[in-house]
């Protein structure tokens, strides 16, 4: 069974988006992925099948419905149903590499996007909800970092990259960010290729990767590079 996401939006519209070009599109073409958006508002309630209603305690805004939000899971995870039930959400933890990497591995993912000031909060607890944020910052709703995450992901997938090697060497990968690229012309607005790239040495040029690699990750990313140190020795 190929990976399946399932995203639970108020605009199915959204997807596959950016999603159904390139690698990923193809793919999708294949089969080696599943993709249905499902419209949560198929859910609402009564003759406007209303989604969303005002804050608890007062404040601006409106808040997704527990009701209306848990049928919406309940109708897309039938019974046995392996897959993770991700919510984005900026309180959620900050997507990694190896968390794509688990959910590239599994069946697939039953993703929530929210809109408005969020969602109830019982519904996070009853249907055990595993929020997922893409950073420090607010979007408008979860269906763009539901994109996202999906594009990290499905990129992993069997089949999906051309190339499979490139999918091992990238940022991120060893705890590393990946070293700097260069190509063709070899000197360019007087700019030369670093030598020991043209050298022919394997070794060499493995060595001069890396320690390029070390020196950018320890001046751009010290929480990588002291998470890294530490998890080593
Ligand atoms: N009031 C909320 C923000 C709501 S933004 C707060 O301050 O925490 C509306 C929706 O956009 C969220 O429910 C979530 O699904 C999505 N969203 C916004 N920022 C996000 C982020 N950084 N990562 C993942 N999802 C995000």
């Amino acid at each position: 069974m190929p990976f399946h996401a399932s995203v639970l939006t108020l605009y199915p519209e959204m997807f596959p988006g950016p999603l159904g070009v390139s690698l990923a599109g193809r793919a999708l073409e294949r089969g080696d992925w599943r993709l249905e958006a499902r419209q949560i508002r198929d859910h609402g309630i009564g003759r406007h099948r209303t989604v969303d209603d005002t804050p608890a305690g007062g404040s601006p805004g409106m808040v997704l419905r527990p009701d209306v939000l848990a049928e919406a899971i309940d109708a897309a995870t039938p019974d046995g149903d392996a897959r993770p039930r991700l919510l984005m959400s900026p309180r959620g933890r900050p997507l990694d590499q190896a968390r794509v990497r688990e959910i590239a591995a599994g069946p697939g993912a039953v993703i929530v996007c929210g809109r408005f000031e969020g969602v109830d909060e019982r519904v996070i607890e009853a249907r055990a909800l595993e929020e997922v944020s893409i950073g420090d910052y607010i979007l408008s709703g979860g269906e763009m970092a539901a994109l996202v995450l999906l594009d990290a992901v499905v990129r992993l997938l069997p089949g999906v990259m051309g190339n499979a090697q490139s999918g091992q060497t990238e940022s991120f990968e060893d705890g590393l960010l990946e070293h700097p690229h260069y190509t063709r012309p070899a000197v360019w607005e007087g700019r030369e290729i670093p030598p020991v790239l043209a050298s022919g040495h394997h070794g060499a040029v493995e060595r001069w990767r890396r320690e390029a690699a070390e020196r950018l990750t320890a001046e751009r990313r010290p929480d990588l590079w002291a998470r890294r140190k530490t998890t080593k020795s």
